[in-house]
């Protein structure tokens, strides 16, 4: 069995092998407005210059700098949506609107506030430069330009950049398949009435969730019974997928036989163990040629390592160029303590509007009606015992 790892540690080899190790997933397209969310498959370039002609920024008129400040004649009036046909001559100004072309013989636009008019003369105090207030053509990209890379998800801004570039399918890679496998003999479905030494199978249902979110298609498997055949034979169809999650049957009882399973299937472990809390027993490694966590089954425990490990992996597996943690930093509403040695992630709820924090009081990490109440998790440096009141702490959403 390896050494324990810290948790930067772990995370680094996490990203490192499946970012060595993975398959280009396959491709498929998709309608733009179905796209949300998915990660796209090619670099999507400007299909022209953005913007294609010099415009205003301003409502105001167009004139020549060299001849402010000064009184002109208005010569005419262009809108946005026009095409153009009209130029400012010597002491001429063309009224114009933002988001207009800038008329041939202008290079200034001249705020509307800045100007005084009478009939067709208009008069300015102002003393601009040339190329004030007007955006060139190309400003924003050059037609040609890469302005989504592959291998980016498609956040609702890169949305707009594939619409303005009229990209009416998006090709993007397939979800990668994920086996969610839970373990245990005191777990029965959510449809059962649970004696009281047994309880409801939870792991599956964040676990799909979590899969969900981080791209990935959930493949749901029963639950194995703690019993070598039982889990070896689902353990292998579990294998087909392109990743497979377990949970519990990794820590160092009697029945946690989920390890030796693996094993048996020729299994390399990488992780079998993280300075973490919860989810210290986490494992990690691969087995015929699929990647594989073994999740301890506490539920904040498969949730926490999940969020700080196999999500990256999905993501990776997904096509992304890089998975980062998505930590926002808060400010804590009272003084906090923990014992150093490990990292924590302890439920908190964060504050709407305040980037305030507070952990949520919990009995440990079977506790989900704690977890329910909480909306993220604060994270424990290993190497601090106290924070004060109002000091930042990383935290992590839920
Ligand atoms: P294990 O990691 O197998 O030792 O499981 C630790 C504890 O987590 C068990 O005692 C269960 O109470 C709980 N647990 C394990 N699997 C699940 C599951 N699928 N859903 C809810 N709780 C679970
Ligand atoms: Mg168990």
């Amino acid at each position: 069995v390896a050494t324990a790892l810290t948790f930067s540690e772990a995370r680094r080899l996490v990203i490192e092998t499946v970012s060595s190790a993975r398959p280009r997933p396959a491709v498929e397209t998709l309608p733009l407005s179905e796209a949300f969310e998915r990660i796209l498959a090619a670099d999507a370039r400007a299909d022209r210059d953005y913007p294609p002609l010099a415009r205003s920024i301003r409502d105001g008129i167009a004139v020549r700098a060299a001849d402010l400040p000064g009184e002109l004649e208005i010569v005419g009036e262009i809108r946005a949506g026009q095409a153009g046909g009209i130029s400012a001559g010597p002491r001429q100004a063309v009224e114009i609107m933002t988001g207009a072309p800038v008329p041939d013989g202008a290079d200034t636009i001249v705020m509307i506030e800045h100007v005084t008019r009478d009939g067709n003369r208009v008069r300015t105090e102002r003393v601009q430069q040339p190329g004030d207030f007007i955006q060139p053509a190309g400003a924003e990209a050059r037609g040609g330009q890469v302005l989504v890379r592959c291998g980016e998800p498609l956040t609702f801004s890169r949305i707009a950049m594939l619409a303005t570039i009229g990209c009416v399918d998006a090709t993007v890679f397939s979800r990668p398949r994920v086996a969610i496998l839970a373990t245990g003999d005191e777990i029965v479905e959510i449809d059962e009435r649970p004696e009281p030494f047994q309880v409801r199978n939870s792991n599956t249902y964040s676990l799909a969730s979590q899969v969900r979110r981080s791209g990935g298609e959930a493949r749901i498997l029963p639950v194995a019974r703690d019993e070598y055949a039982h889990t070896r034979a689902l353990i292998e169809l579990g294998l087909e997928a392109d990743l497979l999650l377990l949970s519990g049957g990794v820590s160092a009882g009697k029945y946690d036989i989920v390890e030796h399973v693996l094993a048996d299937l020729g299994a390399e472990f990488l992780i079998t163990r993280v300075k973490i809390q919860p989810g210290q027993p986490l494992v990690f490694g691969r087995a015929r040629g699929k990647f594989f966590f073994g999740l301890p089954g506490n539920p904040a425990s498969t949730m926490v390592t999940f969020e700080l490990f196999a999500r990256a992996a999905i993501e990776l597996l997904g096509g992304r160029n890089e998975a980062p943690l998505p930590l926002l930093f808060a400010r804590l509403t009272s003084e906090f303590r923990h014992k150093p040695g490990l990292t924590r992630f302890l439920p908190a709820r964060l504050h709407a509007g305040g980037f305030e924090v507070t952990p949520v009081p919990w009995t440990g990490s079977s506790d989900v009606p704690a977890l329910a109440r909480a909306n993220a998790f604060l994270v424990a440096d290993a190497e601090r015992e106290r924070w004060e009141t109002g000091e930042l702490i990383p935290v992590l959403l839920q």
